[in-house]
This record gives structure tokens, C-alpha cells and sequence, in this order.
């Protein structure tokens, strides 16, 4: 498909790489693309940058219907640029966008907005030490009318931020609350989708771990609330003697891309990694016989984030001394020197995007 380009006559100057923290520079153009049932996806264009017109019905304010994506693109050492996996992407956005009846994208017209988006805005990319530019798709009904009718009308918009390294002083572990009244999502809901609505739904745990202190809040299944299923925007990892132990995709957890790679270059590195059930019960057994060894997060903001503390009603438990293990170091040692092309990519995960012509 043709992608109409019209670049912008105000660029703006690019910020500080010390201070870019999380989602708040943008860079100078925006793709966006309209669909109907009569024209399918049609006006593929790069655009300035700018707010979006909606009409104050549009579906995706009432309703909900809205799916997104999260991936980067890494400064390599030799200046190149690439990206992590982002066919994986391109498919769980599909896959989301069909529980909620949004039109998918062909694969390949996906992967080519990918491609020319980045490759237009790749001076964007900082080349800081664990800096990349963070790419936000995101795929929305857009109808203008408030009656509640298969959607017909939909926009897919490509945005763009520059974004700073997780770690600034360091890998610190975190302090993770164990949610035990809210649920995020169960069986046959939107759990595996990667939509808005899972995090509308999340909020208020997520409010209240913070005032006490917690940075995430781990999530319980939402019929027995006994099983473990995932972190705020991560997975998550726990090594129990000598098994690694992931909860498995039930439905009601989001595959993670972080997480389908930690298993697999866990695996290749010969650990045991079980992809199973896993209840608290079983969780602070292991605890407080000292056989949990190492619990971390995984996800493409922090890549791979150590857990230090575990708070469960009025108990708490710290793993590994608060201290990163040298299982999750390794971990995030080769994931990390992948993504940006510091050591050798043996699976072909990467995705060079095409130089600037
Ligand atoms: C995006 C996301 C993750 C992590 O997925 P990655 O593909 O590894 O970035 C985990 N949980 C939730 C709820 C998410 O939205």
C-alpha cells in the first residue's frame, strides 16, 4: 500500500537523553489509517504530529473498543537501528483486535508501516546506554454514533516516544502487593488481549499498592483468587529450587514476548522452565522453606525486572536478600544484549529497519 507522507515544517529539537523517563516526548509525525467495511484499510499517511479529531461519539470513548501494541527500537553499537520480534507484535495486535471485532492488518502492510514509520523518525532514536525509542500502535472504534452495533468505522495510529532507561541508578529490585480483593480478568474475558480495557480495570489495585508503597500489584486469578497470573504490565518468572515456574496462558493473562523469550532462551541455556499453575499456597510454601530462590518481572519496558519483596494480606517476604539473583542477571544480561545489538542476536529476533532514503 502506497503511505502518503507529509513531513512537518517545525521539527522539534530532540531532548535530553538524561532525561527522557517514560511516554513524554514524542517525535515529529504520526502515522494513522482509516478503515470501513466497504474500503477495508485505506489513507495510509504520515502525518506532523498533533491531536486527534474525534467525534465526541466515537465508539471508542463509550465502549471501549481499543487494542495496542508496545515494542522499540534500539540504537545499535555501529549506529544502526532494529527492533525486537515485531512480527510478534504485529500478530498479538491482531489477535487482540479480533476479540474485540476490530479489523485486523495484513501482516505484511503492518510490518511495512513499521518499517517506513521508523525509518523516517529514526533520528529519533537515542543512543544513550539503555535508551530506545518506544513504539506505540494502537487500533480504535471509531464509529460516530452512540448506538451500541458492530463496529464499522476504525483508525490504526502509530505514535513514538523516546523513552529513557528503566534502571537509572542500577537494577533495583522491586516491591510487588499481592491483590487480593480487585481482579484484572478471567477465563473468557479480554485477559490475553492487550486492550485499554484490561488497564481501566486494574486501576484502582494499582492506586492503592502505590499509596503503600508498592510499584506493581501481582494479579490473583479472577474465580478462586489462588492463582498467581501476572504483574501489572509484566509477567512473571519465579525459581523454585531448580525449577523455573511461569504461569501458563490460560486465557486470562497477556502473552508476553518478553516472557515467550525468557522461556525460550532459558530453556537453550538448559533450565528447567515449567509453564503451569501456580498458587500463592504454593508460592509461600517455597518462601518460608528458603526454596524460592529468584522472582522477576518481564515485559519490554524493563525487560527483565527483579521482584526484592513479596507482600501478601499482612505478610511480607523479601527474596534473595532484596538482591538481583544470578539467574535473572544472566536473563537480562542476554535479553539486553540483543535487543540492542551488543552481542550476537543466535535466534534472529532482530528486524534491521531500512536506512533513510
Ligand atoms: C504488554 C504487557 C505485558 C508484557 O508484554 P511484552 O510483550 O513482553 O511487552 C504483560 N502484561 C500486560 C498486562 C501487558 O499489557
Amino acid at each position: 500500500m502506497e503511505i502518503k507522507i507529509t513531513l512537518t515544517d517545525k521539527p522539534h529539537a530532540k531532548p535530553d537523553e538524561s532525561a527522557l523517563g517514560f511516554g513524554k516526548f514524542f517525535t515529529d509525525h504520526m502515522f494513522l489509517m482509516d478503515y470501513t467495511e466497504e474500503l477495508g484499510w485505506h489513507d495510509a499517511r504520515i502525518v506532523p504530529f498533533a491531536n486527534l479529531e474525534l467525534h465526541p461519539a466515537a465508539t471508542v470513548l463509550h465502549y471501549g473498543a481499543e487494542v495496542f501494541e508496545g515494542l522499540k527500537a534500539y540504537r545499535t553499537p555501529n549506529g544502526k537501528v532494529q527492533m525486537f520480534r515485531p512480527i510478534e507484535n504485529i500478530r498479538r495486535m491482531n489477535r487482540s483486535a479480533e476479540r474485540l471485532c476490530l479489523p485486523e492488518i495484513d501482516e505484511d502492510l503492518a510490518m511495512q508501516i513499521l518499517d517506513t514509520f521508523v525509518s523516517l523518525e529514526q533520528d529519533w532514536v537515542p543512543s544513550a546506554p539503555g535508551t530506545s525509542l518506544y513504539l506505540r500502535p494502537f487500533l480504535f472504534g471509531n464509529d460516530p454514533f452512540l448506538g451500541l452495533h458492530t463496529i464499522n468505522h476504525s483508525t490504526y495510529v502509530l505514535i513514538a516516544s523516546p523513552v529513557g532507561s528503566y534502571y537509572k541508578d542500577g537494577i533495583n529490585p522491586v516491591r510487588i502487593m499481592i491483590e487480593t480483593e480487585d481482579v484484572r480478568a478471567v477465563r473468557g474475558g479480554t485477559g490475553y488481549a492487550k486492550c485499554g480495557g484490561n488497564y481501566g480495570a486494574s486501576n484502582r489495585a494499582g492506586k492503592k499498592a502505590e499509596e503503600k508503597g508498592y510499584s506493581q500489584v501481582l494479579w490473583l486469578d479472577g474465580v478462586e483468587r489462588k492463582y498467581i497470573e501476572e504483574v501489572g504490565a509484566m509477567n512473571v518468572m519465579f525459581m523454585i529450587d531448580d525449577e523455573i515456574v511461569t504461569p501458563a496462558l490460560t486465557g486470562s493473562i497477556l502473552p508476553g514476548i518478553t516472557r515467550m523469550s525468557c522461556i525460550e532462551l532459558l530453556r537453550k541455556q538448559g533450565y528447567r522452565v515449567s509453564e503451569r499453575q501456580i498458587s500463592v499456597d504454593e508460592l509461600w510454601t517455597a518462601l518460608a522453606e528458603g526454596r524460592l530462590k529468584e522472582a522477576w518481572g518481564c515485559g519490554t519496558a524493563a525487560v527483565v525486572s527483579p521482584i526484592g519483596e513479596l507482600a501478601y494480606k499482612d505478610q511480607i517476604y523479601t527474596i534473595n536478600d532484596g538482591k538481583i539473583g544470578a539467574v535473572t542477571q544472566k536473563l537480562y544480561d542476554t535479553l539486553t544484549g540483543i535487543q540492542w545489538g551488543k552481542c550476537e542476536d543466535t535466534e534472529s529476533w532482530t528486524h534491521p529497519v531500512p536506512a533513510k532514503n
